[in-house]
């Protein structure tokens, strides 16, 4: 404010100057280049890095409102004794935990954890992201981490904390390894070193307690200056959550909207494994915001189904392929879901041919539990799958389409995995040692198997899966539990015929 008042005050003075008649011209220069400094200044002093939020509102966030994640929680509550009964860990003369690092995939509820560790322990929570601290100047950076944990002592005291939790999120931007090639590794390292000062700073007898929680996706690319006992003492794996976990994350991010009776959470849980607590909490909002489209007053199950596909998929999109296309692309999408059904009876939630982002067509399908390994029947089954849409488009339509090129790019890399696992008749081997003639041969047995597997079911429904496709072209979406009413009916048929 004072400095445009000065501005304003000069520019006048200068005018009444220049209407008296005096060359003006040095002044103007010498006062854009004042002004022009001070400018650097304030960038390099560091007038402009608010890095820290503080909003109340913002940390009154507790373990119960996290869903899953117990494992993490576990590991979490443990090292924020020292915040909360600091008596306790220095009568047995346990040394201050300085920090913790959540490592997981995105969206798993990493910031919301250390938000609820700071509510729990009753801290002050400031927090900053790992880029905030990234700057081509030399010296800025460390003068950030300075700052934020001046901060953090300071602001501590003001609201009458004991304690303090600074967060910093995507913290492999500021700790990532030293001489890693980056072009201002100057500024880095200085970066690096000064939060490493900060940490090693920290001691029991502080009159504000500080934990530091960083949270990154990538752990390996941490320096192991930081991860060395003494800085990051825990490190705790933020994992997607499991069926349960999912279970938990829907029922909080519904607990403020109204369901209709329809409604089965413990079903959407299992539709939705790979899904992160993010997702989740989409899910849900989509769902209400399709509900509210349609002016409905409960989410129904349909609305959430359709939410599922959204989040997976992307929204729909207008274009429209021809007719010819679109009976294609219902015998690709039918020959998956037959395919699906008879290796894995049960398997298929959604058959669709609504384009929804790159996708013109695709199936659902609902794991029957969720599986952290594969075994190489497990993997032969997804290759048949894969398969049946190109060789439901042969048999039906006498010629496949570039529709195909993705699910054979899938096939091909799940043919890989067969191989490195060391689960195909070439035994234990390194997929990269391979001569390429090898691997090919090797990928074909693979492959050729399971065509013909996928060939022979094909042929075998291919009257159904017209009819099913051609119901698929007038509804555009059908749900499995109808493409297995269908398949019955058929096997029925078959059986009677053969009486
Ligand atoms: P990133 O690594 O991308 O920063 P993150 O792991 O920090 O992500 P959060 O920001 O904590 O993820 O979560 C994003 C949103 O997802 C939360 O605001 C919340 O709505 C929802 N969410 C994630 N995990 C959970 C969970 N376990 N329970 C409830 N909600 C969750």
């Amino acid at each position: 404010m004072l400095k445009e008042i000065g501005a304003g005050l000069a520019l006048g003075i200068l005018a009444g100057l220049f209407a008296l008649g005096f060359n003006v011209y040095p002044f103007l220069l010498l006062i854009g280049l004042f002004f022009l400094l001070t400018r650097v200044a304030d960038i390099k002093g560091n007038k402009q890095f608010v890095p820290v939020s503080n909003s109340k509102a913002n940390t009154r966030i507790s373990f119960e409102d996290i869903g899953g994640q117990n494992t993490a929680k576990r590991e979490l509550l443990e090292a924020l004794d020292f915040l909360k009964v600091p008596e306790k860990m220095s009568s047995l003369g346990i040394r201050p935990l300085k920090g913790i690092l959540l490592v997981g995939p995105p969206g798993t509820g990493k910031t919301l954890l250390a938000k609820a560790a700071a509510y729990y322990t009753d801290s002050l929570f400031l927090s900053a992201a790992g880029s905030e601290f990234i700057e081509m100047y030399a010296g800025v950076g460390a003068q950030r981490i300075r700052q934020l944990f001046n901060q953090a002592r300071n602001s501590g005291k003001k609201s009458n904390k004991k304690s303090a939790i600074i967060f910093i999120d995507e913290i492999d931007i500021l700790g990532a390894k030293r001489g890693s090639g980056s072009s201002s590794h100057l500024e880095h390292e200085q970066t690096l070193n000064q939060l490493l000062v900060e940490m090693d700073g920290l001691s029991f007898n502080d009159e504000i307690k500080i934990l530091l929680i960083g949270a990154t996706n990538r752990a390996d690319l941490l320096d192991n200056a930081l991860l060395r006992p003494g800085r990051f003492d825990r490190i705790v794996q933020v994992e997607l959550p499991d069926q349960e976990g999912r279970l938990q994350i829907l029922q909080l991010h519904t607990r403020n909207k109204p369901l209709a009776d329809d409604v089965c959470l413990e079903n959407i849980a299992r539709e939705t494994f790979g899904f992160s607590g993010a997702h989740l909490e989409s899910l849900a909002n989509e769902a209400a915001i399709i509900a509210l489209r349609e002016k409905k007053k409960f989410l129904e199950n349909r609305h959430f189904s359709e939410a599922i596909d959204k989040v997976i998929m992307g929204e729909k999109i207008d274009r429209r392929p021809d007719k010819e296309e679109f009976w294609r692309i219902a015998v690709h999408e039918t020959g998956h879901a037959v395919v699906s059904e008879c290796i894995r009876s049960c398997s298929v939630s959604t058959i669709t041919i609504i384009p929804r982002g790159k996708a013109m067509g695709y199936i659902r399908q609902t794991p029957s539990k969720d599986s952290y390994i594969s075994t190489r029947e497990d993997i032969e089954e997804q290759i048949a799958i894969l398969l049946g849409g190109a060789i439901s488009e042969e048999e039906i339509l006498g010629s496949r389409s570039t529709g195909s090129s993705g699910d054979f790019q899938q096939a091909v890399e799940l043919a890989k995995k067969i191989i490195s696992a060391g689960m195909s008749s070439l035994g234990i081997v390194s997929v990269a040692d391979l001569p390429s003639g090898v691997l090919y041969d090797s990928l074909k047995e693979i492959l050729n198997a399971q065509e013909q597997r996928v060939r022979s079911i094909i042929r075998k429904y291919r009257s159904m899966i017209e009819n099913v496709a051609r119901y698929l072209l007038e509804k555009e979406k059908i749900s499995g539990a109808y493409l297995r009413n269908i398949l019955k009916e058929h096997e029925q048929r078959s059986r009677n015929e053969v009486c």
